[in-house]
């Protein structure tokens, strides 16, 4: 079992890519805190893992907020004993340009995207230090490296940020044995790019970037975070994982 024995929060796990990787965590022997704003789909989430021989707990949480962060790895801890791998997953996509763009609609976005991740960094480390070290994986996009005309300005300057954050906070706390990685996932079947499939035009766009055809799986982007968060990745830390398909090799 890859993950034996380690304790793994997962932001944003309630759907999509995080729903994914805390099925694949618990398939791995993890024990894992679902965190997120969607009480239903966590819960019922959190519900399969248990009846299923894995175990997990649903945390609500909003990443925006440092005293929820603070509270949601109280209670991992509480439950599990410890902490060990933080995916910060949770995120929001928009679109449009950026003359259009209200202040709000940039401050959001950096607020769920950045700062979220800023946060649940911040707070993981202190917890990771009493295990010894730690993973911390960090979702970042391949629009944190290069840009697309139809999605926003304050998307990219999101992910960009978490790209550059990793490596920051892996260089400060190699020290600690705590390692930080970002993933860049291409276009993934997920309820956030569902807009995008169901606009012909759109999805043809999106599709003429990829090299190999088509959107990937979430599973496809679960599998990359899962070596990520194990100890089978020892020597990796400030790196960027790509799952894109292609599309920045072009
Ligand atoms: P999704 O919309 O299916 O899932 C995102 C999850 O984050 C949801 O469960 C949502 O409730 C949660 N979330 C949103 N705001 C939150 C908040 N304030 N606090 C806590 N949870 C919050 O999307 P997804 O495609 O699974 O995206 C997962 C991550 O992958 C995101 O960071 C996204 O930006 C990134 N990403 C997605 C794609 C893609 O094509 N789907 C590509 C590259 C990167």
């Amino acid at each position: 079992m890859r993950l034996d024995g380690k304790v793994a929060l997962i932001s944003g796990g309630a759907r999509g890519m995080g729903a994914a990787e805390a099925r694949l965590f618990a398939l791995e022997s993890a024990k894992v805190a679902i965190a997120d704003v969607l009480e239903q789909e966590g819960r019922q989430l959190e519900a399969q893992i248990n009846e299923t021989g894995g175990q997990a707990v649903f945390i609500h949480l909003d990443v925006t907020s440092e005293a929820q962060w603070q509270k949601a790895i109280r209670a991992t801890v509480a439950r599990f004993g410890k902490l060990n791998v933080l995916v910060n997953n949770a995120g929001i996509g928009t679109y449009g340009e950026v003359e259009d763009k209200k202040v709000e609609e940039w401050d959001h976005v950096m607020a769920v995207n950045a700062t979220g991740v800023f946060l649940g960094t911040k707070h993981a480390i202190p917890e990771m230090r009493k295990s010894g070290g730690g993973s911390i994986v960090n979702i970042s996009s391949q629009l944190g490296m290069v840009a697309m005309e139809t999605v926003s300005p304050e998307y990219h300057a999101s992910k960009g940020a978490v790209r550059i954050f990793t490596k920051a906070t892996a260089i400060q706390h190699a020290k600690d044995n705590i390692r930080v990685n970002s993933v860049h996932p291409g276009p993934i079947l997920t309820p956030m790019t569902a807009n995008t499939v169901a606009d012909a035009e759109l999805y043809k766009r999106f599709l003429a970037r990829i090299p190999l055809g088509r959107y990937g799986r979430p599973e496809e982007v679960a599998n990359g975070v899962l070596f990520l968060a194990s100890d089978e990745s020892s020597y990796m830390t400030g790196s960027e994982l790509v799952i894109d398909g292609g599309w920045t090799a072009q």
